[in-house]
Parts: C-alpha cells; sequence; structure tokens
C-alpha cells in the first residue's frame, strides 16, 4: 500500500477558478488526489502511513498545462531549428525537461521535427526520463508555400482534398494526438502572410472529418480573419494565434457558441519586442511588430465575447525559451484577463482544450497529483508563475520531479529522475 503525501499549510489555488482556500490540506495517495480542501475538513485515516510535507505559508496549484509549444526549437533568435536527427531528438527530450522543470506538467506540441518527437514520449512513457505529458500533433499539415523548406523536418505539404486527407491519416497512424493544420500564412516564414488564407473550407473540413474518425482534435494555425471563420465554421476545436480574429466579432459570438478554444500565444511577439533581438533579423522584429497590438485587442475582445481562452506560449519562437511559459499568463492578464481567469486558461481551461480535463488541470479529488508550489501568490503577479526562485518544488504523477536544490524531502516522495528547478 501506498502512503499518504499531505500537503500541510499551504493555500491552495485549485485551478478551477475558484477563490484560494487559505490553510488548506491537498492528500495524495499513489498518483491521485484523494482530498483538496480546508485543513480543519481533513479526517486523516489512522492506518495509513503518512508522508506531511509542511508547506507553510506556500502555494500550492495545478501543474500549467501548456497548448501550443515546439520542442523541436529553443528560442533561436533566427527561428532555424534544424539540426540532424541525433542532436534533435536530445534537444526535444531537454526542452521536454525545461518545461517539465518549471512547473509544466502537461505540453501539446504543435509541430515536431521528424516526427522524433514521437521517440522522445516513449522514452518519457518507458520512465527512461522525466518528462511533461506530451500531447503530440506530429507534423504541421501545411498547402505548398516557403515555410515548408524553412521548417522542412516539421512540415507535411498537402494541397486539396485527398492529400490533406492521406496526410491526416498519415500523422495518425504514426502517432499524432491531435491534428495542426496551418490554414493561413505565418509570422515566422520570411515571405509569409499572415493574413493570407492557405488551405480551402473543403481541405479543412476533411482534416475535421477524418481527425473525428479516431476522435482527434485539429488544431487550427490562423492569423487572418478570413482563415479564421473558415476553420471555426469546418468545426476545428483551436485556433491557434487568432491575430486578426478582431475583425470578426461574428466569428467570436461563433467560437463562444460553439465552445472554439483561443490559444493566443502572445509571448512570441511580446520576446522580440521586449527582448535582446541583436541576433534577431529585421524582417522577424518587423513582423511582430506589426501583428502584436492586432493579437492584444483580439485576445481582449475574444474574452469579453465569452470565447474560451487556453494558454499557448509558442515556446521555440525567436528568444522565447523553454521554461518560461508561464509569463504567457502575464502577458494575457496585460491584455485583458482578470489574474484568475489567465491562469485557469494555463489549468481547467488548458486541459480542456486537450480533452484532458478528467485527469489533470485543477486540483480535485480523483485528478492526477500534477501539483506546483511556489513560494508566494502567483495572483499579485504572475510572472511569478515562470519565476525559478519562486518555484518550490513540481510534482507529477504525486511524485516530486523538480525541486530547490537546497530543500531536502523524503527518499520516497522523489521520482527517479528529480530535477532541479529552472
Ligand atoms: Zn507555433
Amino acid at each position: 500500500m501506498n502512503s499518504l503525501l499531505v500537503f500541510q499549510n499551504i493555500t491552495l489555488i485549485d485551478g478551477t477558478g475558484r477563490d484560494p482556500i487559505v490553510d488548506a490540506t491537498v492528500a495524495v495517495r499513489g498518483n491521485k488526489i484523494i482530498y483538496a480542501g480546508a485543513a480543519r475538513q481533513w479526517l486523516p485515516s489512522l492506518k495509513e502511513d503518512i508522508i506531511n510535507l509542511d508547506f507553510a505559508g506556500k502555494y500550492l496549484l495545478p501543474g500549467l498545462i501548456d497548448c501550443h509549444v515546439h520542442l523541436s526549437g529553443s528560442g533561436e533568435p533566427d527561428s532555424r531549428f534544424d539540426a540532424d536527427d541525433g542532436a534533435m531528438v536530445l534537444k526535444i527530450l531537454a526542452n521536454a525537461r525545461r518545461n517539465l522543470a518549471a512547473g509544466i506538467t502537461s505540453v501539446r506540441d504543435l509541430g515536431g521535427w521528424n516526427e522524433l518527437e514521437f521517440e522522445v514520449r516513449r522514452a518519457i512513457k518507458r520512465g527512461d526520463f522525466s518528462g511533461p505529458r506530451l500531447m503530440l500533433a506530429g507534423r504541421f499539415i501545411s498547402i505548398s508555400e516557403s515555410g515548408a523548406d524553412q521548417y522542412a523536418g516539421m512540415y507535411r505539404v498537402a494541397d486539396g482534398v485527398d492529400e490533406v486527407r492521406k496526410a491526416v491519416r498519415e500523422q495518425i497512424k504514426h502517432g499524432a494526438d491531435l491534428v495542426k493544420l496551418g490554414v493561413t500564412g505565418a509570422v515566422l516564414v520570411e515571405d509569409g502572410v499572415p493574413g493570407a488564407t492557405h488551405f480551402n473550407s473543403d481541405e479543412i473540413g476533411v482534416a475535421v472529418e477524418e481527425a473525428a474518425k479516431s476522435g482527434r482534435r485539429v488544431a487550427a494555425h490562423a492569423h487572418g480573419i478570413d482563415g479564421i471563420r473558415k476553420a471555426v465554421q469546418a468545426g476545428v476545436h483551436s485556433i491557434e494565434h487568432g491575430t486578426y480574429l478582431h475583425q470578426g466579432p461574428d466569428v467570436m459570438q461563433e467560437m463562444a457558441r460553439r465552445g472554439t478554444f483561443l490559444v493566443p500565444t502572445l509571448k512570441a511577439g511580446r520576446d522580440v519586442i521586449e527582448g535582446d533581438t541583436r541576433r534577431v533579423p529585421d524582417w522577424i522584429i518587423d513582423k511582430m511588430r506589426e501583428t502584436q497590438k492586432a493579437a492584444d485587442k483580439s485576445v481582449r475582445m475574444a474574452y469579453q465575447a465569452g470565447v474560451p481562452i487556453a494558454m499557448g506560449s509558442d515556446a521555440a519562437t525567436p528568444l522565447n525559451f523553454h521554461g518560461e511559459n508561464g509569463l504567457e499568463v502575464h502577458w494575457m492578464h496585460e491584455a485583458g484577463l482578470k489574474p484568475m481567469d489567465a491562469l485557469v486558461a494555463a489549468t481547467l481551461t488548458a486541459a480542456k482544450a486537450l480533452g484532458w480535463e478528467s485527469r489533470v488541470g485543477s486540483i480535485e479529488e480523483g485528478k492526477l497529483a500534477d501539483l506546483v508550489v511556489l513560494d508566494s501568490n502567483p495572483l499579485e503577479d504572475l510572472r511569478r508563475l515562470a519565476d525559478k526562485k519562486q518555484i518550490r518544488a513540481v510534482f507529477q504523477d504525486g511524485k516530486l520531479v523538480a525541486r530547490q536544490p537546497v530543500d531536502s524531502y523524503p527518499k520516497s516522495v522523489l521520482a527517479q529522475d528529480c530535477l532541479a528547478v529552472g
């Protein structure tokens, strides 16, 4: 019988949007949460072996979920991800672990490299390495365009209904958990026009149809309003970026009605606009500046319209480093979300965007014990979510997977492969 792990003297922010509970207790048996609530209502069983973890004055949150990363990119200033396969598989693994060590216990990868991310997932599942829970799209399905040359290992070109159908089947066969579709042009392709529509309605529709046959969702990369509208009408589950969504209030209404998620990825632009851009090519700086205002406006309007918003950092883009993902929550707040709503975008709403809400995304009885301990209240300053000095400990499946090196814990709490925070 597993012993019971009991987190004591914490303030609980459970990830559902409910008010924090001061003086809370959370109990974990095996990999599951069996109690989360006020300390005074917790009745410990006398028969069990109990390990108490006293985190007096600290804050307990669910492990964060990032709905949009590329593990194959490491924030290269020129957005060139290329590496040979051996180096790439290590890069993907290292980036995955940077997420975990920053309290991002689940990530959705929306464009990998030569499908090597599937190999990394196998290694994590086997227990060879600690890593976040991975939801993988495999390749980014795109029309013929120059992005396919720049990101040769990421793209799968498909033109026309039959090719799209085949590309979707192929990605699912290779292990994709969902389908990523490039519905419009991109910011990070030198001659890409973000507003331009790429796939036609029938091509998007067939991707949704094929994915649905095996219970997969479709995430649509879409900046321009025409492409966003077509993707929403075709029944995709999330709009990634959504830069010019503000141009279509009708589309926002439709997203709110259907429950289509918006994953804004504001951090991609912010990191370039506010970062040290000495090695970033001018065309990237110019395009990020051009699109950021529209992106912020779209988030604010979509939030007011009741569109479900899920956190996605797009970690991988220039200066957008894995492990700093949590800053996206801060940028969503800056764009207009209330602090608690911005946080929930990275917890329960993110879990819903992945279809994983019965397992992760909140600290509730019956869910998996993916937990983050923070030194101070993130709702007072959301940047604390990504502050390596603030993150005390990260638990996944009830095991300690990352910690501040100065802290000691009972040996039975440690995962086999426990990382240092940061
Ligand atoms: Zn992306």
